[in-house]
């Protein structure tokens, strides 16, 4: 008894009671039945402990030690003495149509949390990839109920006949709201018109990157929004910029330069504070070779620190110091920054003032690619959508 009593704590089962075990080398087969127990009529609500008959049933758990586990049922049925209704015993177990238990449901469904594709799901669940489909299928989630701030972002999602999506969220509580079909501005329209107007009304501030599409949607959709730039997006563009510069000074190089340079590009491109002191010999090295590379990392770094100025005012004085060093090394991609930031000065204000920002959108982003990369292919955009708020919300 007491042997059998063990086997129920290792497979977490209550009020049951294991008759036999029998295990090969791909299955463990448990022969079980529920504790006897007063059962209440559905019928007539009286209580009865009479059984009628029993009926095996053969009912899948969690797999164990790489093997398959199949429960064999013995089920009882009662017998209503009061109005002679005849019915199953209840279970926290078992549903009463399902071949699965429920706890192996809820296994199947948690397994989505993680991005690996559904193949993968069901090999270790031991069932069909439609069998798992079927279960994620479950869940879904309602459209949200916008906040106060909202951040707004593209990737490419491949998704549901689109190659970009948007995906919504709220920076203040690094929370995903939704992702969005596509990134076309007749989409745009249609999804946040979608709301209210007095729920439009109410955000105060949309973080978006440096593009005019979504700025005319955000002036139209959200009357009282105040446009914040995405700081993630703006240090992008100076990247860019000192990698445009790179690539013109090492066409000027032997070849075995050229391709040291294309190699170390990260060195030009990680924060001077972070890097180690073999790199920093090695960014020495390569700034004295090129005058215009010199000058180009000097305003890039710059850069950084004028975005990362901890307030309004510091900012427009580097910002200042900032655009006369940019005239005065006129390297083209520096001078196009420039213009940019220019345009886009009173949204980058208010993200230094606010410290919004998209930078938990990324984070999500590189767990969509991961995503994209295990389910390549996905076609259907709901179950996409589903995946990605449900890996979000896990
Ligand atoms: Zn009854």
């Amino acid at each position: 008894m007491l042997a059998t009593y063990y086997t129920e704590i290792l497979l977490d089962l209550e009020d049951v009671r294991v008759t036999k075990v029998s295990t090969d080398n791909v299955s463990i087969t448990i022969y079980l039945e529920q504790q006897r127990k007063p059962h209440t009529c559905p019928s007539c609500a009286a209580t009865t402990d009479t059984v009628h008959d029993y009926r095996v049933q053969a009912v899948r758990d969690i797999p164990m030690l790489g093997k398959s586990v199949v429960f064999i049922v013995r089920k009882r049925r009662y017998a209503c003495l009061s109005c002679g209704k005849r019915f199953v015993e209840t279970s926290s177990l078992f549903t009463r149509y399902q071949r699965m238990t429920k706890r192996l449901q809820h296994y199947i469904i948690s397994r989505f949390a993680s991005p690996r594709s559904a193949t993968s799901i069901a090999q270790e669940c031991r069932c069909s990839v439609s069998t798992v489909m079927r279960y994620f299928g479950i869940v879904s989630y309602p459209k949200p109920q916008l906040p106060s701030v909202v951040a707004i972002d593209e990737f490419k999602g491949n998704a549901g006949g689109h190659k970009f999506q948007c995906i919504l969220s709220d920076p203040a509580n690094k929370k995903l709201l939704d992702i969005l079909p596509s990134r076309k501005t007749e989409d745009l329209y249609a999804y946040f018109n979608s709301f209210s107007t007095d729920e439009r009304s109410r955000v105060k501030y949309v973080v978006m990157d440096l593009s005019p599409l979504f700025s005319s949607v955000v002036r139209q959709c959200f009357p009282n929004a105040k446009i914040v730039a995405d700081k993630f997006h703006v240090v992008r563009l100076a990247n860019w910029a000192m990698e445009s510069i790179r690539k013109e000074e090492q066409k000027k190089f032997a070849k075995s330069r050229r391709i040291y340079f294309k190699k170390s590009h990260w060195i030009l491109l990680k924060r001077k504070a972070k890097l180690k002191d073999d790199e920093m010999h090695q960014l020495t090295n390569m700034l004295t070779v090129s005058e215009r590379l010199r000058k180009a990392y000097l305003l890039k770094e710059e850069f950084y620190d004028m975005i990362n100025s901890p307030d309004q005012k510091q900012l427009v004085t580097r910002w200042k110091a900032w655009q006369d060093s940019v005239l005065e090394a006129s390297l083209p991609s520096f001078t196009k920054l420039a213009e940019t930031v220019s345009k886009w000065s009173k949204e980058i204000l208010t993200a230094v003032a606010t410290g919004y920002s998209n930078g938990f959108i990324e984070g999500c982003n590189n767990r969509t690619k991961v995503l994209k990369r295990v389910c390549y292919g996905v076609r259907n955009f709901d179950r996409f959508r589903n995946r990605i708020l449900y890996i979000a919300n896990c």
